[in-house]
């Protein structure tokens, strides 16, 4: 028999405190919209890896979570469930604009961001755009402001913030770092810094990195607000 959905959080709160990740043999096992769990399957996702559970039960929560794992053990879809399962339980419409920002530093890892986000959010009727430039930057103006989820590079996602008037981050309920610690490095720190200072400060941070990200004046400049921090240091 199938479980039925939680799409209150609140209720979903009350499960999620009651399992530990090594319960969860399954995505099945986790408070997830039917939408996911169909996306997931469809994937051929069906274990999730432990990065996935040891973070799930507090990001899915609302909770601000720093996760440090290596290449491959599969951070993206750790962030990626709770992106589409905030949307959901806030039962955000094409109407309430941008909600849920990725920043990630290459062109490269938004597009498998993206192909990721595709993939196990299609039975959800968000809009996604990639915003990473390259591509004629007049071309996007119109369509960002339709986005409810942006996976960006940090420099176009700034010059969308300080040139483009369609543009708006006030509603953004949740901001996910991928390669955290590089988009919090030197190199990007001028950049990095203004895209935050405009983001409203409420939001759920979630930063994901191979290496675990410390720093408190980094994770203070992320936003963070009694991060949770997971590190895992071997694969499944
Ligand atoms: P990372 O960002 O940590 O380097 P990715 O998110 O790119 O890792 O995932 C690495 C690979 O693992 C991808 O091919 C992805 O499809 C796969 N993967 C992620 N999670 C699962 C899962 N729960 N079950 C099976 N394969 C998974
Ligand atoms: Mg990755």
């Amino acid at each position: 028999k199938e479980k039925e959905e939680v799409d209150n959080l609140e209720n979903r709160k009350t499960e999620l405190a009651n399992i530990s990740p090594e319960e969860i043999l399954s995505f099945a096992k986790l408070p997830l919209s039917r939408k996911t769990l169909k996306g997931l399957k469809d994937g051929s996702f069906t274990v999730p890896t432990k990065v996935q559970r040891q973070s799930l039960i507090f990001s899915l929560h609302g909770t601000d979570v720093v996760a440090a794992a290596k290449t491959g053990s599969g951070k993206t879809l750790a962030f990626i469930i709770p992106l589409l399962e905030m949307l959901y339980c806030k039962r955000w419409s094409p109407m309430d604009g941008l909600g849920a920002l990725v920043i990630t530093p290459t062109r490269e890892l938004a597009y498998q961001i993206f192909e990721v986000l595709k993939k196990v959010g299609k039975e959800h009727d968000f809009s996604a755009g990639l915003v990473i430039g390259g591509k004629d930057l007049k071309y996007e103006w119109n369509r960002v402001s339709t986005c409810n989820i942006m996976i960006c590079t940090p420099g176009r996602l700034l010059q969308h913030m300080t040139e483009n008037p369609e543009f708006t981050s006030d509603n953004v309920q949740m901001l996910i770092l991928d390669e955290a610690d590089q988009c919090l490095s030197m190199g990007f720190a001028d950049t990095m810094n203004c895209i935050l200072q405009e983001l409203p400060s409420d939001r759920q941070s979630l930063l994901f990195s191979a290496t675990q990200t410390r720093d408190v004046k980094d994770l203070i400049r992320a936003g963070c607000n009694n991060p949770v921090f997971c590190s895992v240091h071997e694969y499944s």
